[in-house]
């Protein structure tokens, strides 16, 4: 699995929206948003106006969970049209795959057998796609999310935090 922040855009128009409410310079506007990222019942509104776009490759397994958030975009790569097209090898897989099993596979891709194929497809398949989300979106997301059992999310958690230009956004620092 891989997560690269492909791009992150909105900061500045959201600090001058914040600064409207409070008739404040953007500067205590910048400080008050530190205080206000955490705090629900709209006060953390202006993290709905900061993009960010996410290339992630991941398993079919982790899509399935990461599908039940709505208020975001994603352009995925279609096994509808690519899984017929060539050969399935080890690397297209989270872990691998048994070597029977992609065997069985291979056979039917060869044979043309797309139904059968797409019937017995592991949710260990590897899918890249691009998620288009809010700051807002994706701190509720890590808050779901951060003690989860699959250790898929601990990766996307830990790579969003480091690529991510304000991450006190999106993790409270522990208390000292
Ligand atoms: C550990 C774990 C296990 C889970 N297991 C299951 C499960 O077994 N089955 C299952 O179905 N779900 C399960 N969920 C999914 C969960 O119920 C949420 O649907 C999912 O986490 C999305 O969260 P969200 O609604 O906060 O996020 P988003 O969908 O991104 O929504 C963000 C916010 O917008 C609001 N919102 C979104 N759409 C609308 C709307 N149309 N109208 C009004 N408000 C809206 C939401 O209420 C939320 O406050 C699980 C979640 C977790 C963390």
């Amino acid at each position: 699995m891989y997560v690269k922040i492909l791009n992150e855009s909105g900061y500045d128009e959201a600090m001058l929206g914040l600064s409207l409410s409070y008739g404040a310079p953007i500067e205590a506007a910048q400080t008050r948003a530190k205080l206000l990222a955490f705090k629900q019942g709209g006060h953390n509104k202006f993290l709905e106006a900061i993009m960010l776009w996410l290339e992630i490759q991941a398993p079919r397994y982790w899509w399935v969970q990461a599908d039940t958030y709505r208020l975001c975009t994603k352009q995925s790569e279609s096994t509808m049209h690519t899984i017929m097209k060539r050969e399935l090898a080890f690397s297209d897989f989270q872990d691998g795959i048994d070597s029977r099993i992609l065997c069985v596979l291979n056979e039917a891709i060869t044979n043309k057998e797309f139904t059968w194929v797409k019937h017995h497809l592991p949710e260990g398949f590897l899918q890249k796609r691009v998620w288009c989300l809010s700051y807002k979106a994706l701190q509720n997301i890590i808050q779901q999310r951060k003690t989860h059992k699959l250790a898929e999310w601990h990766s996307f958690i830990i790579s969003v935090l480091n690529q991510a230009d304000y991450p006190e956004f999106l993790m409270e620092a522990p208390c000292e």
